[in-house]
């Protein structure tokens, strides 16, 4: 029988942002690769997904890269301030830049530009069902391509860019590398449904972006609604899952909001997914294997934004690869690099996420309404929290002179603990594999932290 199996350098697996930014810097770099997607090229890019995607992200992606940022029709809307409703009748406004985009347009003119980088082969319909071992190292996927055939392919580095299934994570047993999370826990996923809907007239959040709790949301559920021009909207759910909420629809819960807000709008759109709620895995390569994006957990678990991440992180992990090639050495220790700036990158964003989601199931809705409506937080205070860039906020002060709630302040100073010990080990992480055991084990100890 014909011998379909392939050899490459690099095989990425996944093109959603992180795999063609991977795939994009490689090339830059004339690194050979295959990228490869189960989807149909002309859905590479599209995703269910609340669209904002912040310019601070690609602005930094320009520099570092050359890739350009979003551009002409696949910006829905510049975004010019953030709006938090966490209490019916009070709403905290910050001025923030973001932008909605139109993922599969900037997706596609992504993978376009992959034709200036001839060694790169991109293959769609190709999907990775296994991840080849052999003599404890990744070396390699088992691939179902377009036509039902079962092929190989080989590689020197394998990664995985698949997005929050993390196929080729999943797969790699414990013996060769018990360092991350194979597959994540329900409780470390975020269940969200998002719908475009079009507003008969011009709607009122233009240039918006809007966060707000409600009733009809379980705990700690949010609803977004973001502006994608002057008569579309992006508007959506999403919580952590837990316990109590996991038996909530996404899908429901948003049509309860939709039809009570927004009862005369057609919607374009209805479609959902998850994502990781969680700190960066711990660590994020071994041998002959690397991972971004989704894959790697690299989403913010307060905002949900991913986005940005996943292409920055296609970039570093670009850098590690090209040094591992050139000097022949695809080990864990090689790529360990890695790791370290991720953490520094994103380990802090994740401390303070969970550490909020820590807070939003310890304490009921009432109790933060109490800190909003007494005006113990203000609108002052949070334009002196954008000031700041540490955790110990201005209004803790204030909290603690206005508070007649003494477990809620408990619970607060708790939260704001464990992000600040969060960011300080992030920024600790071990330079080499040697000191990772005990690195984890003081991670996790601030992870099992009670409010
Ligand atoms: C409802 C929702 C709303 C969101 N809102 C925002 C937001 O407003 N802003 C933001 O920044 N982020 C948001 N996110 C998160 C953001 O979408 C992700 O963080 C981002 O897409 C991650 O990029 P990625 O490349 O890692 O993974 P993905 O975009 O998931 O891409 C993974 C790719 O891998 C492919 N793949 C998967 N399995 C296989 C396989 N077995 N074989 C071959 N190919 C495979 C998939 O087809 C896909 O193309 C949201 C997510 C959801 C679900």
């Amino acid at each position: 029988m014909l011998n379909l199996d392939l050899a490459t350098d690099v095989l990425i697996v996944g093109a959603g942002p992180a795999g063609i930014s991977l795939a994009i810097n490689l090339g830059k770099r004339n690194i050979p690769c295959i990228l490869l997607d189960q989807k149909n090229r002309s859905d590479v890019g599209y995703k269910p997904c609340g669209d904002a995607l912040s310019p601070n992200s690609t602005r930094k992606l320009y520099e570092l890269s050359g890739i350009q940022q979003p551009k002409g029709d696949e910006i829905g809307e510049d975004l010019e301030s953030a709006h938090f409703k966490p209490v019916p009748d009070f709403e905290l406004w910050i001025p923030f830049v973001s932008q909605t985009i139109d993922r599969l347009k900037y997706g596609q003119r992504l993978l376009d530009s992959l034709v200036d980088f001839p060694w790169i082969e991109f293959k769609p319909k190709h999907k990775v069902v296994e991840t080849i071992i052999k003599s404890n190292k990744i070396v390699g996927c088992k691939v179902r391509t377009e036509n039902g055939d079962k092929i190989n392919i080989f590689a020197k580095i394998v990664a995985d860019c698949s997005g929050v299934t993390g196929i080729v994570r999943r797969n790699i047993p414990d013996e060769v590398c018990d360092k991350f999370q194979k597959k994540l826990p329900k409780k470390e996923i975020i269940v969200s449904f998002r719908e475009i809907i079009e507003t008969p007239k011009p709607h009122e959040f233009q240039k918006q972006m809007r966060i707000e709790t409600h009733d009809e949301l379980p705990p700690p559920g949010y609803f977004w609604i973001f502006s994608r021009g002057e008569r579309l909207l992006n508007i959506g759910v999403g919580w952590l899952i837990n316990d109590s909420n996991r038996d909530y629809s996404p899908k429901k819960v948003l049509e309860e909001l939709r039809n009570k807000f927004f009862p005369d709008v057609k919607v374009i759109n209805a479609d959902g997914d998850t994502l990781p709620g969680r700190l960066p895995l711990y660590s994020m390569v071994a041998d002959g294997f690397i991972t971004c994006g989704d894959a790697a957990a690299l989403v913010n678990p307060i905002s949900g934004e991913g986005h940005g991440p996943a292409l920055l992180s296609g970039f570093y992990a670009a850098e590690r690869i090209e040094l591992a090639l050139r000097h022949e050495n695809y080990s864990e220790e090689e790529l360990w690099d890695y790791n370290v700036k991720i953490w520094n990158i994103y380990g802090y964003d994740g401390g303070l996420g969970i550490a909020v989601h820590k807070l939003l199931n310890a304490v009921p809705f009432s109790d933060f309404s109490y800190l909003f409506e007494k005006e113990i937080i203000s609108q002052s205070d949070v334009d002196a929290i954008m000031g700041s860039t540490s955790v110990k906020l201005p209004i803790f002060q204030k909290i603690l002179k206005g508070m007649r709630k003494p477990k809620l302040l408990f619970k607060v100073a708790r939260g704001l603990l464990i992000a600040e010990k969060i960011k300080k080990v992030s920024n600790k992480y071990p330079g080499t594999p040697e000191k990772f055991e005990r690195w984890v084990k003081k991670i996790k100890r601030i992870e099992r932290i009670h409010l």
